[in-house]
């Protein structure tokens, strides 16, 4: 018999440790998030519930018995809605605010009626103690307003399972789990109550409080692992999913607590089951992005295909202005991004030769100095020109002649080293600088495009045209001091070994050393 006792006071206690347990849980936890202040509420109610349940099981007394059932009446009436108003605040869906005040009116008068009993008898007709139970439990006959709360109840709990279950299938995987488990939850106690009212449960214990127990479980479930009122709410996820802008949500502790639909363009792997998983694994330049803040053009290349985006974060705070977590949203920046790159590529590129034009190649110049200044190495200049370009022009035509330009610009770059750069110096001369060159290195480069130009000709209209170039030649060696003053030097002379290699009779490479003998 004690046994038995221990075992119901046991479960009861369990489940009241439990509600205790979620209550503080979302108190603490999730105090903001939509749905979580009924929720709150429940959890405390139920508990209150419980507890004095637990009591009223191990009362001895009917004296007792009464006096822990009118204790349990001042918070069971209310649970059923705040599970109802939790079911609402959690779809998004709103109430005219006298509904509120109108849910509340069957239940005071519950608590009322049921406190006053002994009057009226309207609550229970009779009562006492069940004379083959094998501890006091109470028997009892019920009266008109136990049929009208009761009848309350079970519609509160219906339209909260109908409100929930309405949304089930429009809803996301992980919604949906979270909405089983509240329906679940909800339907316990209904499923209870029929036993209960149909003197189905042992001995005629209610079997409301036991109920509850394995509803927080549902509860508890849904809270702890799918995130229930941590995640956006449904109402606001259909806003969210049809965002054209990527949005990723995280924590304060950086851990994904949601994603939507365009974030998948993103990051294609991103699961439904990375959600509660941290943003640093796995996600590499994109995490450290992330942790940095920083924002800025993420390039990506997806199918060899580029698509920049913008990242931008903004952080989500409480009531309190604490900081709760961090929005991430990535704007498609891709069009701007080329059209950006496009005209840098207008002030950098020479249209006609497709080399870079003279100011780009002075700045790149300058930045490849710096850069080589660690290194004590050579550098070299070349410059070259196209002899008798005139006559090009005068002979073929002026669009011969930029075709000319074009076609021996090509022959050059492709004779270049990745590191190598050149630049269109003036109408038909060109200059090249070259790291890590010594002068005899760049000679012989000189040399072969000086014969690639020479051996090859311009197709121009059914005709075919040749042309030579003639080359100067200079070279330095890095040292510290003022670059942009090495570089000035070294165009210097590499434009007089031109004038050399001109004088010399053109088609030629001349070297400055060479060059600054034959001047002086
Ligand atoms: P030299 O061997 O001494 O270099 O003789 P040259 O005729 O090449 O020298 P000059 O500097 O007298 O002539 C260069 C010519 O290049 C003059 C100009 O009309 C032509 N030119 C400059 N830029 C362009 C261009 O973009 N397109 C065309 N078609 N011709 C150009
Ligand atoms: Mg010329
Ligand atoms: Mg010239």
């Amino acid at each position: 018999m004690l046994n038995e006792l221990f075992m119901y006071t046991f479960t009861v206690i369990i489940a009241g440790v439990l509600s205790l347990f979620l209550c503080f849980y979302a108190q603490f936890r999730l105090k903001d998030a939509p749905g979580v202040r009924p929720y709150i509420l429940v959890a405390l109610f139920s508990a209150f519930f419980t507890f004095s349940y637990a009591f009223e099981l191990a009362s001895p007394s009917l004296e007792r018995i009464k006096f822990w059932l009118n204790i349990e009446y001042l918070a069971m009436p209310f649970i059923p809605v705040f599970i109802l108003l939790m079911c609402f605040e959690y779809v998004g869906q709103k109430l005219k605010p006298y509904l509120y005040y109108i849910l509340f009116v069957i239940p005071i008068i519950t608590i009322f009626m049921h406190e006053t009993n002994g009057l009226h008898h309207l609550y229970y007709t009779s009562m006492g103690l069940n004379s083959d139970s094998p501890f006091p439990i109470l028997k009892v006959e019920h009266g008109a307003w136990f049929y009208v709360h009761s009848i309350f109840l079970f519609l509160c709990l219906m339209i909260s399972i109908i409100t929930l279950l309405m949304k089930l299938k429009k809803a996301k995987f992980r919604f949906r789990m979270q909405i089983i488990l509240m329906v679940s939850g909800i339907v316990m106690p209904i499923i209870a109550n029929y036993f209960y009212l149909n003197g189905l449960s042992p001995y005629g214990i209610d079997l409301g409080p036991i109920s509850m127990s394995i509803s927080f479980i549902f509860h508890g479930a849904a809270l702890l692992f799918y995130q229930m009122f941590n995640v956006t709410p449904i109402a606001r996820d259909s806003v969210f999913e049809s965002m054209k802008d990527g949005v990723l949500v995280l924590n304060q502790n950086g851990v994904i607590v949601d994603f939507n639909h365009a974030m998948l363009d993103v990051i294609p792997n991103l699961k439904s089951q990375v959600i509660g998983k941290s943003i640093v694994d796995g996600y590499g330049q994109l995490a450290d992005i992330i942790r940095l803040e920083a924002e800025l053009d993420y390039e990506l290349c997806l199918d060899e295909e580029k698509t920049y985006y913008h990242i931008r974060f903004s952080t989500v705070r409480n009531k309190n202005n604490k900081i709760i977590g961090k929005i991430i949203t990535f704007v498609n920046v891709t069009e701007r991004v080329l059209l950006q790159e496009q005209l840098k590529n207008l002030a950098s590129m020479d249209g006609l030769t497709e080399v870079y034009s003279r100011n780009f190649f002075m700045q790149e110049s300058e930045k490849m100095m710096e850069s080589l200044s660690m290194t004590w190495g050579k550098v070299s200049v070349i410059m070259f020109d196209i002899d008798h370009f005139k006559n090009v022009n005068d002979s073929f035509g002026h669009e011969a002649g930029d075709r000319v330009l074009a076609h021996v610009a090509g022959l050059a770059k492709e004779s270049l080293r990745s590191t190598d750069i050149i630049g269109r110096y003036g109408g038909e001369e060109f200059i090249l600088l070259l790291p890590d060159t010594p002068l005899i290195a760049a000679y012989e480069l000189a040399q072969s495009i000086r014969v690639k130009i020479t051996e090859s000709v311009t197709p121009f209209m059914n005709q075919e045209i040749h042309v030579t170039s003639s080359f100067g030649v200079s070279s330095a060696q890095i040292m510290e001091g003022d670059h942009s003053q090495t570089l000035k030097n070294l165009m210097r002379e590499a434009d007089q070994a031109l004038y050399g290699a001109k004088r010399k009779g053109r088609n030629y490479v001349e070297l400055f050393e060479q060059a600054f003998e034959y001047s002086s």
